[in-house]
Protein backbone atom coordinates (compact mmCIF):
# COMPACT_ATOMS: atom_id res chain seq x y z
CA UNK A 1 0.00 0.00 0.00
CA UNK A 2 1.59 3.19 -1.34
CA UNK A 3 1.64 6.22 0.80
CA UNK A 4 1.36 8.66 -1.88
CA UNK A 5 -2.05 10.32 -3.11
CA UNK A 6 -3.04 9.78 -6.59
CA UNK A 7 -2.04 13.48 -7.04
CA UNK A 8 1.43 12.89 -5.61
CA UNK A 9 1.54 10.04 -8.47
CA UNK A 10 0.62 12.82 -11.29
CA UNK A 11 3.03 14.73 -10.06
CA UNK A 12 5.78 11.67 -10.41
CA UNK A 13 4.74 10.82 -13.99
CA UNK A 14 4.89 14.27 -14.91
CA UNK A 15 8.30 15.08 -13.48
CA UNK A 16 9.58 12.05 -15.40
CA UNK A 17 8.30 12.80 -18.61
CA UNK A 18 9.85 16.47 -17.97
CA UNK A 19 13.21 14.75 -17.49
CA UNK A 20 12.76 12.74 -20.92
CA UNK A 21 12.20 15.65 -22.67
CA UNK A 22 15.33 17.46 -21.21
CA UNK A 23 17.38 15.00 -21.93
CA UNK A 24 19.47 16.23 -25.23
CA UNK A 25 21.77 13.34 -25.67
CA UNK A 26 18.90 10.68 -25.29
CA UNK A 27 17.71 9.98 -28.97
CA UNK A 28 16.85 6.17 -29.25
CA UNK A 29 14.06 4.16 -28.07
CA UNK A 30 16.36 1.71 -26.28
CA UNK A 31 17.73 4.48 -24.09
CA UNK A 32 14.62 5.36 -23.33
CA UNK A 33 13.48 2.43 -22.68
CA UNK A 34 16.56 2.25 -20.07
CA UNK A 35 15.70 5.19 -18.50
CA UNK A 36 12.55 4.09 -17.73
CA UNK A 37 13.22 1.17 -16.34
CA UNK A 38 15.68 2.97 -14.06
CA UNK A 39 12.70 5.25 -13.07
CA UNK A 40 10.42 2.49 -12.22
CA UNK A 41 12.88 0.35 -10.15
CA UNK A 42 14.05 3.49 -8.47
CA UNK A 43 9.90 4.16 -7.81
CA UNK A 44 8.82 1.01 -6.08
CA UNK A 45 12.08 1.40 -3.69
CA UNK A 46 11.26 4.95 -3.06
CA UNK A 47 7.83 4.46 -2.55
CA UNK A 48 7.20 4.74 1.33
CA UNK A 49 9.64 7.46 1.36
CA UNK A 50 8.78 11.13 1.58
CA UNK A 51 11.48 14.44 1.45
CA UNK A 52 11.51 16.51 4.72
CA UNK A 53 9.15 18.90 2.20
CA UNK A 54 6.72 16.17 2.39
CA UNK A 55 7.64 15.82 -1.34
CA UNK A 56 7.52 12.04 -2.71
CA UNK A 57 11.03 10.58 -2.08
CA UNK A 58 11.48 9.92 -5.62
CA UNK A 59 11.63 14.05 -6.80
CA UNK A 60 14.74 14.13 -5.99
CA UNK A 61 16.60 11.10 -7.76
CA UNK A 62 14.15 12.46 -10.94
CA UNK A 63 15.65 16.04 -10.28
CA UNK A 64 19.12 14.63 -10.13
CA UNK A 65 18.96 13.25 -13.26
CA UNK A 66 17.47 16.35 -14.29
CA UNK A 67 20.49 18.48 -13.82
CA UNK A 68 22.83 15.80 -14.81
CA UNK A 69 20.81 15.43 -18.35
CA UNK A 70 20.20 19.16 -18.86
CA UNK A 71 22.85 21.25 -17.08
CA UNK A 72 25.81 18.80 -17.20
CA UNK A 73 25.02 17.07 -21.00
CA UNK A 74 25.39 13.29 -19.68
CA UNK A 75 23.81 10.50 -21.33
CA UNK A 76 21.44 7.35 -20.29
CA UNK A 77 23.83 5.49 -18.30
CA UNK A 78 24.61 8.69 -16.01
CA UNK A 79 20.81 9.28 -16.38
CA UNK A 80 20.30 5.68 -15.04
CA UNK A 81 22.73 6.10 -12.34
CA UNK A 82 21.51 9.40 -10.98
CA UNK A 83 17.64 7.95 -10.57
CA UNK A 84 19.27 5.37 -8.99
CA UNK A 85 21.48 7.39 -7.20
CA UNK A 86 20.19 6.51 -3.51
CA UNK A 87 18.47 3.55 -3.70
CA UNK A 88 21.22 1.49 -2.12
CA UNK A 89 21.68 4.30 0.47
CA UNK A 90 17.88 4.28 1.83
CA UNK A 91 15.65 0.87 0.34
CA UNK A 92 16.48 -2.23 1.07
CA UNK A 93 17.84 -3.22 -2.67
CA UNK A 94 21.36 -3.93 -2.99
CA UNK A 95 24.04 -3.21 -4.85
CA UNK A 96 23.86 -6.44 -6.37
CA UNK A 97 19.86 -6.11 -7.18
CA UNK A 98 20.98 -3.35 -9.12
CA UNK A 99 23.76 -5.03 -10.90
CA UNK A 100 21.56 -7.65 -11.95
CA UNK A 101 18.84 -5.48 -13.55
CA UNK A 102 21.10 -2.81 -14.58
CA UNK A 103 24.52 -4.03 -15.36
CA UNK A 104 27.90 -3.50 -14.02
CA UNK A 105 28.91 -0.18 -14.95
CA UNK A 106 26.00 1.55 -13.33
CA UNK A 107 26.64 -0.74 -10.53
CA UNK A 108 29.90 0.61 -9.73
CA UNK A 109 28.57 4.18 -10.43
CA UNK A 110 26.48 3.24 -7.65
CA UNK A 111 28.99 2.19 -5.55
CA UNK A 112 30.98 4.66 -5.67
CA UNK A 113 28.33 7.43 -4.68
CA UNK A 114 27.29 5.21 -1.99
CA UNK A 115 31.08 4.78 -0.66
CA UNK A 116 30.99 8.68 -1.14
CA UNK A 117 27.79 9.15 1.39
CA UNK A 118 29.33 6.63 4.08
CA UNK A 119 33.03 8.53 3.39
CA UNK A 120 31.18 11.78 4.04
CA UNK A 121 29.19 10.97 7.36
CA UNK A 122 31.58 9.95 9.10
CA UNK A 123 34.64 11.60 8.22
CA UNK A 124 33.03 15.16 8.94
CA UNK A 125 36.09 17.14 9.71
CA UNK A 126 38.01 16.25 6.69
CA UNK A 127 40.10 18.72 4.85
CA UNK A 128 38.81 20.28 1.59
CA UNK A 129 41.91 19.32 0.12
CA UNK A 130 41.66 15.20 0.94
CA UNK A 131 37.95 15.23 0.67
CA UNK A 132 38.62 16.24 -3.01
CA UNK A 133 41.38 13.49 -3.35
CA UNK A 134 39.38 11.40 -1.72
CA UNK A 135 36.27 11.71 -3.71
CA UNK A 136 38.98 11.23 -6.99
CA UNK A 137 40.35 8.07 -5.36
CA UNK A 138 36.86 6.36 -4.62
CA UNK A 139 35.51 6.91 -7.95
CA UNK A 140 37.23 5.21 -10.86
CA UNK A 141 34.67 6.76 -13.13
CA UNK A 142 34.04 10.52 -13.92
CA UNK A 143 30.32 10.42 -13.47
CA UNK A 144 30.25 9.40 -9.92
CA UNK A 145 31.35 12.78 -9.29
CA UNK A 146 29.25 14.62 -11.20
CA UNK A 147 26.43 12.57 -10.06
CA UNK A 148 27.73 13.57 -6.51
CA UNK A 149 27.69 17.34 -7.75
CA UNK A 150 24.59 17.22 -9.14
CA UNK A 151 22.77 15.55 -5.84
CA UNK A 152 24.39 18.15 -4.07
CA UNK A 153 23.25 20.88 -6.07
CA UNK A 154 19.71 19.81 -6.01
CA UNK A 155 19.62 19.73 -2.04
CA UNK A 156 21.12 23.03 -1.97
CA UNK A 157 18.14 24.53 -4.35
CA UNK A 158 15.80 22.46 -1.57
CA UNK A 159 17.98 23.52 1.01
CA UNK A 160 14.97 25.79 2.61
CA UNK A 161 12.85 22.94 3.41
CA UNK A 162 15.19 21.01 5.66
CA UNK A 163 15.22 21.34 9.65
CA UNK A 164 17.79 24.57 10.30
CA UNK A 165 20.57 23.21 12.07
CA UNK A 166 20.79 20.52 9.07
CA UNK A 167 20.93 23.47 6.82
CA UNK A 168 24.20 25.15 8.14
CA UNK A 169 25.77 21.73 7.95
CA UNK A 170 24.89 21.42 4.34
CA UNK A 171 25.86 24.43 3.21
CA UNK A 172 28.92 25.01 4.87
CA UNK A 173 30.17 21.34 3.25
CA UNK A 174 29.28 23.55 0.05
CA UNK A 175 31.04 26.15 0.19
CA UNK A 176 34.69 24.46 1.55
CA UNK A 177 34.28 21.12 -0.14
CA UNK A 178 31.97 20.88 -3.41
CA UNK A 179 31.81 24.64 -4.59
CA UNK A 180 35.92 24.11 -5.10
CA UNK A 181 35.00 20.83 -6.56
CA UNK A 182 32.81 22.37 -9.60
CA UNK A 183 35.57 24.96 -9.87
CA UNK A 184 38.60 22.53 -10.55
CA UNK A 185 35.97 20.58 -12.67
CA UNK A 186 35.24 23.74 -14.83
CA UNK A 187 31.52 23.31 -13.66
CA UNK A 188 31.84 27.41 -13.64
CA UNK A 189 27.97 27.90 -13.34
CA UNK A 190 27.40 25.13 -10.75
CA UNK A 191 30.44 26.53 -8.74
CA UNK A 192 28.62 30.17 -8.93
CA UNK A 193 24.79 28.48 -8.04
CA UNK A 194 26.54 26.25 -4.86
CA UNK A 195 28.57 29.57 -3.62
CA UNK A 196 25.35 32.05 -4.38
CA UNK A 197 23.18 29.05 -1.93
CA UNK A 198 25.60 28.29 0.25
CA UNK A 199 26.01 31.96 1.42
CA UNK A 200 22.24 32.45 0.83
CA UNK A 201 21.90 30.26 3.55
CA UNK A 202 25.09 30.75 6.18
CA UNK A 203 24.34 34.69 5.66
CA UNK A 204 20.82 35.53 4.88
CA UNK A 205 20.86 39.03 5.69
CA UNK A 206 24.09 40.10 3.87
CA UNK A 207 22.50 37.70 0.57
CA UNK A 208 19.38 39.89 0.31
CA UNK A 209 21.28 42.78 0.97
CA UNK A 210 23.61 42.72 -2.14
CA UNK A 211 21.11 40.91 -4.39
CA UNK A 212 19.00 44.09 -3.65
CA UNK A 213 21.67 46.90 -4.17
CA UNK A 214 22.48 44.46 -7.12
CA UNK A 215 19.17 45.19 -9.16
CA UNK A 216 19.02 48.49 -8.31
CA UNK A 217 22.61 49.19 -9.69
CA UNK A 218 22.46 46.64 -13.18
CA UNK A 219 21.38 48.97 -15.50
CA UNK A 220 23.83 51.51 -14.30
CA UNK A 221 26.67 49.68 -14.70
CA UNK A 222 26.18 47.74 -18.01
CA UNK A 223 25.63 52.17 -19.71
CA UNK A 224 28.99 52.38 -17.65
CA UNK A 225 30.46 49.20 -19.13
CA UNK A 226 29.98 50.19 -22.81
CA UNK A 227 30.89 53.41 -22.34
CA UNK A 228 33.91 52.28 -21.14
CA UNK A 229 34.53 49.57 -23.83
CA UNK A 230 33.84 51.80 -27.02
CA UNK A 231 36.84 53.54 -27.46
CA UNK A 232 39.06 50.56 -26.70
CA UNK A 233 36.85 48.39 -29.02
CA UNK A 234 37.44 51.06 -32.33
CA UNK A 235 40.97 51.08 -31.44
CA UNK A 236 41.16 47.39 -31.14
CA UNK A 237 39.23 46.87 -34.58
CA UNK A 238 41.54 49.25 -36.40
CA UNK A 239 44.16 46.85 -35.67
CA UNK A 240 42.84 44.11 -37.23
CA UNK A 241 42.50 41.72 -33.56
CA UNK A 242 40.56 38.99 -33.05
CA UNK A 243 39.04 39.12 -29.38
CA UNK A 244 36.79 39.28 -26.97
CA UNK A 245 35.69 41.66 -24.38
CA UNK A 246 33.44 41.18 -22.04
CA UNK A 247 32.45 42.81 -18.43
CA UNK A 248 30.48 39.63 -17.16
CA UNK A 249 28.69 40.58 -13.26
CA UNK A 250 30.31 39.81 -10.13
CA UNK A 251 28.27 36.50 -8.07
CA UNK A 252 26.31 37.51 -4.84
CA UNK A 253 28.88 35.63 -3.12
CA UNK A 254 32.09 36.50 -5.04
CA UNK A 255 31.40 40.40 -4.47
CA UNK A 256 30.29 39.51 -0.01
CA UNK A 257 33.77 37.45 -0.54
CA UNK A 258 35.98 40.56 -1.73
CA UNK A 259 34.11 42.73 0.65
CA UNK A 260 35.35 40.46 3.11
CA UNK A 261 38.95 40.22 2.37
CA UNK A 262 39.50 43.20 1.25
CA UNK A 263 37.09 44.82 4.08
CA UNK A 264 35.41 47.16 1.87
CA UNK A 265 31.78 48.04 1.32
CA UNK A 266 29.52 46.61 -1.07
CA UNK A 267 29.78 49.93 -3.45
CA UNK A 268 33.58 49.54 -3.40
CA UNK A 269 33.63 46.30 -4.90
CA UNK A 270 30.51 46.65 -7.24
CA UNK A 271 31.96 50.33 -8.90
CA UNK A 272 35.39 48.56 -9.64
CA UNK A 273 34.18 47.23 -13.32
CA UNK A 274 36.45 44.77 -14.47
CA UNK A 275 37.00 43.93 -18.17
CA UNK A 276 38.18 41.62 -19.57
CA UNK A 277 39.63 40.97 -23.57
CA UNK A 278 40.68 37.69 -24.90
CA UNK A 279 42.66 37.58 -27.89
CA UNK A 280 44.35 35.32 -30.06
CA UNK A 281 47.84 35.99 -30.91
CA UNK A 282 49.38 36.33 -34.07
CA UNK A 283 52.32 33.98 -34.49
CA UNK A 284 54.90 37.04 -35.13
CA UNK A 285 55.10 37.96 -32.30
CA UNK A 286 55.70 37.13 -28.33
CA UNK A 287 52.31 36.84 -26.62
CA UNK A 288 54.08 38.95 -23.97
CA UNK A 289 54.78 41.80 -26.38
CA UNK A 290 50.98 41.85 -28.13
CA UNK A 291 49.50 42.04 -24.27
CA UNK A 292 51.71 44.74 -23.52
CA UNK A 293 50.57 46.09 -27.18
CA UNK A 294 47.22 46.35 -25.90
CA UNK A 295 48.10 47.55 -22.82
CA UNK A 296 49.89 50.66 -24.86
CA UNK A 297 46.68 51.16 -26.99
CA UNK A 298 44.18 51.38 -24.13
CA UNK A 299 46.28 53.85 -21.80
CA UNK A 300 46.70 56.12 -24.85
CA UNK A 301 42.81 56.03 -24.15
CA UNK A 302 43.09 56.07 -20.52
CA UNK A 303 45.08 56.88 -17.82
CA UNK A 304 46.49 54.55 -15.78
CA UNK A 305 46.94 53.80 -12.31
CA UNK A 306 50.41 52.72 -12.09
CA UNK A 307 50.26 51.46 -8.71
CA UNK A 308 47.69 49.04 -10.09
CA UNK A 309 49.53 47.12 -12.89
CA UNK A 310 49.80 43.46 -11.99
CA UNK A 311 52.21 42.17 -15.08
CA UNK A 312 51.41 38.34 -14.81
CA UNK A 313 52.56 37.67 -18.23
CA UNK A 314 56.83 37.81 -17.47
CA UNK A 315 56.37 36.59 -14.78
CA UNK A 316 52.87 33.90 -14.08
CA UNK A 317 51.57 33.96 -10.25
CA UNK A 318 52.63 30.42 -8.82
CA UNK A 319 49.22 28.61 -9.62
CA UNK A 320 50.05 29.25 -13.11
CA UNK A 321 47.86 32.21 -13.93
CA UNK A 322 48.97 34.04 -16.72
CA UNK A 323 47.49 38.28 -17.77
CA UNK A 324 48.14 41.28 -17.68
CA UNK A 325 45.94 43.54 -15.21
CA UNK A 326 45.72 47.32 -15.47
CA UNK A 327 43.26 49.51 -13.93
CA UNK A 328 42.75 52.97 -15.64
CA UNK A 329 40.53 56.03 -15.06
CA UNK A 330 37.76 55.38 -17.10
CA UNK A 331 35.20 57.98 -17.85
CA UNK A 332 33.55 59.54 -14.86
CA UNK A 333 36.33 59.49 -12.84
CA UNK A 334 36.22 55.92 -11.92
CA UNK A 335 38.91 53.04 -11.97
CA UNK A 336 38.27 50.60 -14.29
CA UNK A 337 40.36 47.23 -14.20
CA UNK A 338 41.16 45.55 -17.30
CA UNK A 339 42.22 42.38 -18.17
CA UNK A 340 44.06 41.47 -21.03
CA UNK A 341 44.42 37.52 -21.84
CA UNK A 342 45.57 35.36 -24.85
CA UNK A 343 43.18 32.51 -25.54
CA UNK A 344 45.56 30.26 -24.31
CA UNK A 345 46.66 32.07 -20.97
CA UNK A 346 42.49 32.70 -20.94
CA UNK A 347 42.35 28.21 -21.00
CA UNK A 348 44.91 28.31 -18.33
CA UNK A 349 42.99 30.61 -15.92
CA UNK A 350 39.79 28.71 -16.89
CA UNK A 351 41.01 25.10 -15.64
CA UNK A 352 43.26 26.48 -13.14
CA UNK A 353 43.81 23.35 -11.55
CA UNK A 354 47.06 21.64 -13.35
CA UNK A 355 49.23 24.36 -11.21
CA UNK A 356 47.99 23.78 -7.38
CA UNK A 357 48.96 20.40 -7.84
CA UNK A 358 51.78 19.39 -6.50
CA UNK A 359 53.71 17.39 -8.89
CA UNK A 360 55.09 19.30 -11.54
CA UNK A 361 55.20 18.27 -15.21
CA UNK A 362 57.60 15.21 -14.80
CA UNK A 363 55.00 13.30 -14.03
CA UNK A 364 52.51 11.79 -16.39
CA UNK A 365 49.98 12.43 -14.10
CA UNK A 366 49.42 15.59 -14.33
CA UNK A 367 48.87 15.98 -17.95
CA UNK A 368 46.29 13.11 -17.73
CA UNK A 369 44.29 15.56 -15.34
CA UNK A 370 45.09 18.52 -17.43
CA UNK A 371 43.72 16.26 -20.59
CA UNK A 372 40.57 14.95 -18.59
CA UNK A 373 39.69 18.47 -17.60
CA UNK A 374 39.92 19.93 -20.68
CA UNK A 375 38.45 16.71 -22.50
CA UNK A 376 35.48 17.37 -19.87
CA UNK A 377 34.89 21.20 -20.33
CA UNK A 378 34.86 20.48 -24.43
CA UNK A 379 31.91 18.20 -23.70
CA UNK A 380 30.06 20.05 -21.43
CA UNK A 381 30.28 23.57 -23.18
CA UNK A 382 29.72 21.48 -26.69
CA UNK A 383 26.25 20.26 -26.84
CA UNK A 384 26.96 18.71 -30.32
CA UNK A 385 30.77 17.42 -29.31
CA UNK A 386 30.97 13.66 -29.31
CA UNK A 387 33.12 13.13 -26.69
CA UNK A 388 30.40 11.48 -24.39
CA UNK A 389 31.59 8.29 -25.73
CA UNK A 390 34.86 9.41 -24.11
CA UNK A 391 33.76 9.75 -20.65
CA UNK A 392 31.94 6.06 -20.83
CA UNK A 393 35.05 4.62 -21.72
CA UNK A 394 37.41 7.01 -19.32
CA UNK A 395 38.24 5.43 -16.24
CA UNK A 396 39.56 8.30 -13.51
CA UNK A 397 43.26 6.81 -12.36
CA UNK A 398 44.33 10.01 -12.20
CA UNK A 399 46.05 9.08 -9.04
CA UNK A 400 47.13 5.98 -9.79
CA UNK A 401 50.61 6.93 -8.96
CA UNK A 402 49.69 8.08 -5.04
CA UNK A 403 47.64 6.33 -2.75
CA UNK A 404 45.64 7.42 0.57
CA UNK A 405 46.17 5.76 3.92
CA UNK A 406 44.55 6.74 7.73
CA UNK A 407 46.16 7.31 10.83
CA UNK A 408 44.53 5.23 14.07
CA UNK A 409 42.88 8.72 14.93
CA UNK A 410 41.40 8.97 10.85
CA UNK A 411 43.66 11.44 9.45
CA UNK A 412 44.58 10.98 5.63
CA UNK A 413 47.96 11.10 4.61
CA UNK A 414 48.90 10.71 0.89
CA UNK A 415 52.08 8.64 -0.37
CA UNK A 416 53.76 7.91 -3.63
CA UNK A 417 52.42 4.26 -4.92
CA UNK A 418 54.21 1.09 -3.70
CA UNK A 419 54.94 2.90 -0.39
CA UNK A 420 55.74 0.98 2.36
CA UNK A 421 54.81 1.12 6.57
CA UNK A 422 57.97 2.53 7.18
CA UNK A 423 57.44 5.49 4.26
CA UNK A 424 54.70 5.92 6.40
CA UNK A 425 56.07 5.87 9.75
CA UNK A 426 58.84 8.45 8.20
CA UNK A 427 55.80 10.75 7.06
CA UNK A 428 54.32 11.08 10.23
CA UNK A 429 57.54 12.12 11.91
CA UNK A 430 61.20 10.96 11.26
CA UNK A 431 61.50 9.93 14.45
CA UNK A 432 58.63 7.24 14.45
CA UNK A 433 60.58 6.41 11.35
CA UNK A 434 63.58 5.65 13.44
CA UNK A 435 62.33 4.15 16.15
CA UNK A 436 60.08 1.67 14.14
CA UNK A 437 60.08 -2.09 14.57
CA UNK A 438 56.94 -3.51 12.92
CA UNK A 439 53.16 -2.30 12.20
CA UNK A 440 49.77 -2.46 12.15
CA UNK A 441 47.82 -2.18 8.78
CA UNK A 442 43.98 -3.00 9.65
CA UNK A 443 44.78 -4.00 12.62
CA UNK A 444 47.29 -6.62 11.76
CA UNK A 445 51.10 -7.33 12.56
CA UNK A 446 53.19 -6.50 9.15
CA UNK A 447 56.45 -5.70 8.88
CA UNK A 448 57.88 -2.72 8.19
CA UNK A 449 58.76 -3.72 4.18
CA UNK A 450 54.06 -4.30 3.87
CA UNK A 451 53.06 -2.54 0.30
CA UNK A 452 50.54 -0.15 1.75
CA UNK A 453 47.36 0.19 -0.20
CA UNK A 454 44.56 2.92 -0.46
CA UNK A 455 42.12 2.81 2.31
CA UNK A 456 44.86 0.90 4.65
CA UNK A 457 44.69 2.24 8.14
CA UNK A 458 48.20 1.84 9.58
CA UNK A 459 49.70 2.50 13.05
CA UNK A 460 53.69 2.27 13.57
CA UNK A 461 54.88 0.27 16.70
CA UNK A 462 57.88 1.97 17.83
CA UNK A 463 61.09 1.06 20.38
CA UNK A 464 63.61 3.23 21.76
CA UNK A 465 65.88 0.42 20.97
CA UNK A 466 65.76 0.82 17.51
CA UNK A 467 67.99 2.39 15.15
CA UNK A 468 68.07 3.18 11.56
CA UNK A 469 68.77 -0.22 9.42
CA UNK A 470 71.38 -0.14 6.07
CA UNK A 471 68.92 -2.45 4.61
CA UNK A 472 65.94 -0.42 5.14
CA UNK A 473 66.85 2.17 2.31
CA UNK A 474 65.65 -1.32 0.17
CA UNK A 475 62.15 -0.73 1.14
CA UNK A 476 61.05 3.24 1.22
CA UNK A 477 60.12 4.97 -1.82
CA UNK A 478 59.81 8.81 -0.11
CA UNK A 479 62.33 11.17 -0.37
CA UNK A 480 61.86 12.02 3.23
CA UNK A 481 62.32 8.62 4.94
CA UNK A 482 65.62 8.17 2.12
CA UNK A 483 67.23 11.35 3.60
CA UNK A 484 66.02 10.77 7.20
CA UNK A 485 67.50 6.78 7.19
CA UNK A 486 70.72 8.48 5.35
CA UNK A 487 71.19 10.99 7.89
CA UNK A 488 71.30 8.82 10.37
CA UNK A 489 73.53 6.19 8.70
CA UNK A 490 76.18 8.73 8.60
CA UNK A 491 75.58 10.31 12.19
CA UNK A 492 76.47 6.58 13.56
CA UNK A 493 79.22 6.22 10.96
CA UNK A 494 80.98 9.51 12.11
CA UNK A 495 80.19 8.49 15.70
CA UNK A 496 81.79 5.12 15.48
CA UNK A 497 85.07 6.61 13.31
CA UNK A 498 85.35 9.01 16.63
CA UNK A 499 85.53 6.30 18.95
CA UNK A 500 88.10 4.11 16.64
CA UNK A 501 90.14 7.04 16.50
CA UNK A 502 90.12 7.73 19.89
CA UNK A 503 90.69 4.25 20.97
CA UNK A 504 93.88 4.30 18.24
CA UNK A 505 95.31 7.28 20.00
CA UNK A 506 95.27 5.51 23.69
CA UNK A 507 97.16 2.55 22.34
CA UNK A 508 99.42 4.34 20.29
CA UNK A 509 100.27 6.59 23.72
CA UNK A 510 100.81 3.33 26.15
CA UNK A 511 103.39 2.18 23.19
CA UNK A 512 104.91 5.82 23.04
CA UNK A 513 104.10 5.90 19.18
CA UNK A 514 103.42 9.29 17.67
CA UNK A 515 100.57 8.75 15.14
CA UNK A 516 101.62 9.84 12.08
CA UNK A 517 101.38 9.62 7.88
CA UNK A 518 104.59 6.72 8.04
CA UNK A 519 102.86 4.82 11.21
CA UNK A 520 99.61 5.08 9.22
CA UNK A 521 100.86 3.80 6.01
CA UNK A 522 102.05 0.52 7.76
CA UNK A 523 98.67 0.07 9.88
CA UNK A 524 96.40 0.42 6.98
CA UNK A 525 97.71 -2.94 4.71
CA UNK A 526 98.78 -4.56 8.30
CA UNK A 527 94.73 -4.46 8.78
CA UNK A 528 94.22 -5.08 5.40
CA UNK A 529 91.87 -1.82 5.27
CA UNK A 530 91.62 1.13 2.55
CA UNK A 531 91.59 4.69 4.66
CA UNK A 532 92.03 6.02 7.54
CA UNK A 533 87.77 6.15 8.42
CA UNK A 534 88.09 2.34 8.38
MN1 LIG B 1 20.56 12.14 -3.06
Amino acid sequence: MSILTEHDKGVVQKQFRDLLKHAPRVTKKTERDMIRKAFNFANEAHENQKRKSGEPYILHPIAVARIVAEEMGLGTISICAALLHDVVEDTEYSLENIENQFGEKIASIIDGLTKIAEVFDQESSLQAENFRKMLLTLSDDVRVILIKLADRLHNMRTLSSMPPNKRMKVAGETIYLYAPLAHRLGLYAIKTELEDLSLKYRHPKIYNEIEKKIKLNEKRRLTEINRFSLPIIEKLDRVGLSYEINGRPKSIYAIWNKMQTKKVSFEEVYDLLAIRIVFEPSKDLPEKTQCWNIYSLITDIYIPKPDRLRDWVSKPKINGYEALHVTVMGPGGKWVEVQIRTTRMDEIAERGYAAHWKYKSRDTHESELDLWIKRIREMLEDPNSNALEFIDEFKLNLFAAEIMVFTPKGHIKSLPKNATALDFAYEIHSEIGNQAIGAKVNHKLVPLSHVLKSGDQVEIITSEKQKPQRDWLQYITTAKAKSSITKSLKAETKNRIDIGKKRLEEKLKELSVRPSSRVFRKLLPAYEVLNKDE
